[in-house]
């Protein structure tokens, strides 16, 4: 596993029950945004493969004492851990192949998944209920219990780091698990069934890796009576429907989805670091795909030139190119379909804002090749504006202005997502107001992105359902249990 085929592309096969299966649905092309190049093929499954590994997944929970066995957890994920992080430059170059984005990045997710394995890999000893004397002669044990077969859907954006925060916990919490990865990103993953294949450990059919169309395999996967828990990560519009097919069976759901996020600048803070702040968190680095990307920047009235003036130094000199060229820091967005809903948006913002920097499709020479975008930054963009309000998963940043700390707060929470945001002002004070009103899963206070694995995250309002990371992100994976027992006088 791969295959290769007569043009010497691998064919990647679907990893259920411990085997290396064809789907009777034939394969899909996957091709890099970059330049076009096929790449490998994977299954194109059906509804009937979704059927198969979801009965893989039920006999290996049921029959094998995975669930209940956490010295034989702790050891599988260790070795995964280990197993993905002497691959991890394999792993990477995949990733940069198919989803474009600069090497460092991709190195950089496939560290974070050796990294977020190993931490779950450590939790899994530390998975306790508590007990209770309710009244007299009568003992209460509250337990923690694996919630059974865990579907887990993932996008094409960061698919390893955003499969790790699931996976990761699903199993240590002792569950089964059925993976469906993004079908534009579904070789890197597929790849990591060669590593689970590898450990004695891990049951057959306790993790199951399925390709194909988000629908009907992931609705499939969704709505199916034999999973007990659906988690996904991707839009808000598919996060909304998945929530509908797991009602059948009132699944438990994990949703981690759309950003609109904001980072506000205060005219006290360290400007330097702001900017660069600024320019981080918009996500330029994976072409603005990214969920938490700050992508509405409200910068101080007292400021807002100075601030515009270095954004315009900056920015423009951001290296395009597919992220294998030494030194690029901004790689294509995924697909055809991706690059003209992007710049539909830069479009609409060309009526409704001031361009600032970029705003056009990048076809200069081998770019043409590929999905290319310049950085586009936008000035005077109003709170209300479409640009301001839809999540564009673009390299795309809007700039707004703000009077004081209300009007940033109002600014900010005039959103119907709540993923993240990021403050830079050396006030305290401003600082603490910030983090406590804004309605976010998380706030950085002159920094931004910093995820440990040792730290819940998750969506407010409309970016999402429950929390990744951390030992809240470990109990989404249980369920609790209380077992009473009478003491006979
Ligand atoms: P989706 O949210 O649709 O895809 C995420 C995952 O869900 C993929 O594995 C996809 O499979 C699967 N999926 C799609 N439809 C269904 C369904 N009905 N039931 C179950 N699973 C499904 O993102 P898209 O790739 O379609 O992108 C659409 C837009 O979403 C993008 O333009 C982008 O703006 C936004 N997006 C936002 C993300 C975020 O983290 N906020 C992440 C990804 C996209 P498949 O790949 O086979 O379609």
């Amino acid at each position: 596993m791969p295959e290769a085929t007569a043009q010497q592309v691998a064919t990647y096969k679907n990893f259920i029950g411990g085997e290396w299966r064809d789907s009777q649905g034939g394969a899909f092309e996957v091709r890099s945004p970059a330049n076009g190049e096929l790449l490998y093929r994977a299954q194109r499954s059906t509804v009937e493969d979704a059927h198969a590994a979801i009965r893989a997944a039920r006999e290996a929970f049921e029959s094998t004492e995975w669930r209940e066995d956490t010295a034989v957890r702790t050891a599988a994920l260790t070795k995964f851990s280990d197993a993905v992080r002497a691959r991890h430059q394999e792993l990477a170059t995949q990733l940069t192949r198919e989803s474009g984005k600069p090497f460092p990045i991709s190195r950089g997710e496939a560290l974070r998944l050796a990294e977020t394995v190993s931490y779950y890999a450590g939790l899994t000893r530390w998975i306790f209920g508590r007990s209770q004397i309710p009244q007299p002669n009568s003992i209460s044990m509250i337990m923690r219990e694996p919630v059974g077969v865990v579907a887990i859907i993932v996008p094409w954006n960061a698919p390893l780091a955003l499969l790790a925060r699931a996976i990761a916990p699903a199993l240590a919490a002792g569950n089964a698990v059925i993976v469906k990865p993004a079908s534009y990103t579904a070789g890197s993953t597929v790849e990591l069934g060669r590593i689970v294949e590898g450990i004695e450990e891990f049951p057959k059919g306790i993790v199951n890796i399925v390709t194909g169309p988000g629908d009907p395999v992931g609705a499939e996967l969704a709505r199916h009576d034999g999973v007990d828990m659906v988690s996904f990560t991707g839009d808000t519009s598919t996060g909304r429907e998945i929530m509908r097919l797991a009602s059948g069976n009132l699944k438990k759901v994990s949703l981690e989805l759309g950003g609109k996020s904001p980072t506000i600048v205060f005219a006290d803070s360290n400007f330097d670091r702001a900017i660069r702040g600024a320019i981080n968190a918009a996500s330029f680095y994976n072409a603005g795909q990214i969920c938490i990307a700050g992508t509405r920047v409200l910068v101080e009235e007292s400021v807002h030139d100075q601030f515009v003036s270095r954004i315009k130094d900056m920015v423009p000199k951001m290296k395009v190119g597919p992220g294998w060229e030494k030194g690029v820091e901004v790689g294509p967005v995924i697909s055809a379909a991706q690059m003209e809903k992007v710049t539909g948006f830069i479009e609409i913002g060309k009526k409704e804002a001031r361009l600032l920097v970029g705003g056009q499709r990048l076809t200069d020479g081998d770019l043409a090749k590929g999905y290319f975008i310049a950085p586009t930054v936008f000035d005077g963009m109003s709170p209300d504006a479409k640009i301001a309000q839809e999540e564009i998963f673009g390299p795309v940043m809007g700039i707004t202005t703000f009077k004081d700390v209300d009007d940033a707060i109002r600014i900010a929470n005039n959103s119907r997502y709540g993923l993240v945001a990021a403050v830079w002002t050396r006030d305290i004070n401003k600082a603490l107001k910030i983090a406590t009103r804004v309605r976010a899963g998380s706030v950085w206070i002159n920094t931004f992105g910093k995820m440990y694995q040792s730290t819940e995250m998750g969506g407010f309002k409309q970016s999402g359902l429950g929390r990744q990371y951390g030992l809240e992100g470990l109990f989404e994976y249980t369920e609790l249990k209380h077992v009473n027992i009478q003491i006979e006088k």
